[in-house]
């Protein structure tokens, strides 16, 4: 049995949880249902893929640690300059450090051997070598946990709610 997405009542994604505490806040009536998969749970109760919250949750926004992997997911694991996407990645500093280039969201990239090696000391710019998207921050830690649930297949119906965020 799969996992569920929970909509904030304004339809923002919110977290995910188990089937059965999905169940739970649709009998106390906390929650409605807006996708299922087609089981069910027992009589005339849905296996839930997605519900949304009926009141609405105020979530205290949660840093995302600023982490080799968390990049490497962010840029799915491919070079943002030629779009290489193998096993030797490393990560690179647009601006690069000796330049004043600090560690951050919008300045560390994933960048193949070749590219980092070929980029040097340079900016983008003047290496001619242009980001294939422009890195920023991730919005939620949220994000990063539904949108491998979507790459994993197993919940491709979560994908139209997680558009722009
Ligand atoms: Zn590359």
């Amino acid at each position: 049995m799969g996992k569920v997405l929970v909509l904030n009542a304004s339809y923002e994604p919110l977290n995910i949880t188990s089937w059965r505490r999905a169940v739970v806040l649709l009998i106390k009536g906390k929650a409605e249902q807006v996708e299922h998969n087609g089981k069910v749970v027992y009589a005339e109760m849905p296996l839930p893929t997605v519900i949304r919250l009926r009141q609405y949750v105020r979530v205290p926004y949660k840093e995302i640690p600023l982490t080799r992997r968390n990049i490497l997911h962010r840029d799915a694991h491919s070079c943002q300059y030629c779009g290489y996407s193998g096993d030797d990645l490393t990560l690179d500093h647009v601006v690069p450090r000796s330049r004043g280039g600090g560690d951050s969201w919008e300045n560390i990239v994933t960048a193949c051997v070749r590219c980092n090696v070929k980029k040097g000391n340079r900016t983008p710019k003047e290496a001619s070598m242009l980001l294939r998207q422009t890195p920023h921050k991730p919005h939620s830690g949220l994000y990063f946990e539904v949108t491998k649930h979507i790459k994993s297949g197993l919940h491709q119906e979560w994908q139209k709610y997680v558009i722009g965020i």
